[in-house]
């Protein structure tokens, strides 16, 4: 399939254009705005930032959610911004014994039917930014509450001003306002996790220090590390994860000090420790989250990415999903553009289940990843790998063709997440 011949969503026709206001700018918020522009409607971006940003970190885009911004004709600039991955290995974080690899590339880029890039996150977001129409993106427009009624939806911000729409979609984040404008205050809880980010000058590393993909997953009890190369092999990018027992600062992230990230990871094998010492500075992170839940809007009201599902980083889906939901929502806005409602319907219809299981496995991830026990660990890892499965049971997730299926709701029984860990739950 060329980019050219994917299936375009059909033009609204009888119905009106709709007009939408989408509260946040960040990945979900502009790819939803590109999807909604492309379906033919009348799209504003209300971001609460004076400019748009990301955080200085990688992320992994994979293959589906490849396929879901080459749907949206981004391949090509996705391609450019991005480093496709062949394959990860994991290494033990204190003996550096390799414990598994996924392929990502050859045969198993076919079955998925796309590449698994990573990216820095501000070049994902100027891949997104460059295909926004910046006159209906709004700045410093922070939303402060949301009201509907039966023939639209008015937004009221921080500085005053108000904005009446047809439809809403709050992408808006963890801590999402308009979330909070429906179904009430209730606090994202603490996971339990936390992160360490940083990124370190590739050249002043040994080259191979990452294996043969570019990219080493360093597997301890209770944390591991993520580490791969950004840019070409510039920027080597580690993100870590460690179970804690309590997050005590005030906000869910904070400037965090290199001696003190290094001291997390006692015992590291000697190339994991030379990659920590490289540390000049780093951020530090709580995970929060929330159950699964069917609170995903209501009426002309429609949340998406962690507005409606914050899932834990460990299946590397949580910006993925938010552009699964972009396509999704771009596609049913198209064909039922005629009853708008009906339309939001549909959409968390379909895209509930599926994002339900993915918040399961990536809490599934984490604890096999964090197990103590590495004899289990290992026998997972192995079993997937023998029936063709990568080491965390991913193929479901990559291999899903949007195109295809973005119409089609698929029930996953809670055994279909939980068995392929073999009761590492
Ligand atoms: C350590 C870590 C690693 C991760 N790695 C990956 C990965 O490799 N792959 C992956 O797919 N996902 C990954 N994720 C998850 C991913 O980062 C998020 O799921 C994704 O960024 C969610 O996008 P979003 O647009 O829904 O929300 P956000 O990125 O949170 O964007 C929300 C936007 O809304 C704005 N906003 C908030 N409130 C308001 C308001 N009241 N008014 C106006 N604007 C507002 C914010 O300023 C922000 O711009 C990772 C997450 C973490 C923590």
């Amino acid at each position: 399939m060329t980019e050219s011949d994917h299936q375009r969503p059909d033009p609204p026709t009888s119905a009106r254009p709709l007009s939408v206001a989408v509260v946040g700018g960040g990945l979900g918020g502009l790819a939803v705005a590109i999807a909604l522009r492309q379906a033919g409607h009348s799209v504003d971006v209300f971001e609460q930032a004076a400019a748009l940003g990301e955080v200085g970190a990688g992320i992994n885009i994979s293959p589906q959610a490849t396929k879901a911004l080459s749907a949206l004709d981004l391949g090509p600039a996705l391609e450019e911004a991005g480093d496709a991955v062949t394959g990860q290995i994991q290494r033990s974080l204190t003996t550096g014994e390799q414990l598994a690899e996924t392929r990502l590339a050859g045969e198993a880029a076919a079955r998925f039917g796309a590449p698994y890039y990573v990216l820095h996150r501000a070049d994902l977001l100027g891949v997104l930014a460059d295909a926004t129409d910046r006159a209906r993106l709004h700045l410093d427009k922070r939303c402060t509450g949301v009201d509907q009624d039966a023939d639209g939806v008015t937004v009221r911000f921080a500085d005053g001003s108000r904005h009446r729409a047809d439809l809403l979609i709050g992408a808006d984040g963890i801590h999402s306002r308009v979330r909070a404008c429906l179904y009430g205050e209730d606090q994202p809880v603490f996971t339990g996790q936390m992160v360490w980010r940083a990124l370190v000058d590739a050249r002043t590393l040994p080259p191979g220090i990452l294996g043969p993909h570019g990219f080493c997953g360093w597997i301890g009890k209770g944390s591991h590390l993520m580490t791969y190369y950004l840019r070409g092999g510039q920027i080597l990018n580690i993100t870590t994860q460690s179970d804690a027992d309590a997050w005590v600062e005030e906000g869910w992230s904070a400037a965090g000090d290199p001696d003190e990230m290094r001291a997390a990871f006692p015992g590291a094998t000697p190339d994991l420790q030379l990659i920590l010492d490289a540390v000049t500075s780093c951020s530090k992170w709580g995970l929060f989250g929330r159950e699964p839940s069917h609170q995903w809007g209501d009426g002309r009201i429609q949340l998406i990415g962690d507005a409606a599902h914050p899932m834990l980083p460990n299946a590397g889906q949580g910006a993925a999903q938010a552009l699964e939901d972009a396509y999704v929502l771009g596609r049913w806005l198209a064909v039922r553009a005629d009853d708008p409602e009906a339309a939001l319907a549909a959409f968390r219809d379909v895209r509930i289940p599926r994002a339900h299981a993915i918040q399961r496995q990536s809490r599934l991830n984490s604890k096999l990843v964090h197990a103590g026990d590495w004899e289990r660990r290992q026998d997972a890892f192995r079993a997937r790998e023998a029936r063709g499965d990568t080491p965390l049971g991913m193929n479901w997730i990559y291999a899903y063709d949007i195109e295809s299926q973005w119409a089609h709701r698929v029930e996953y029984p809670l055994s279909h997440t939980d068995a392929p860990l073999d009761g590492a739950a």
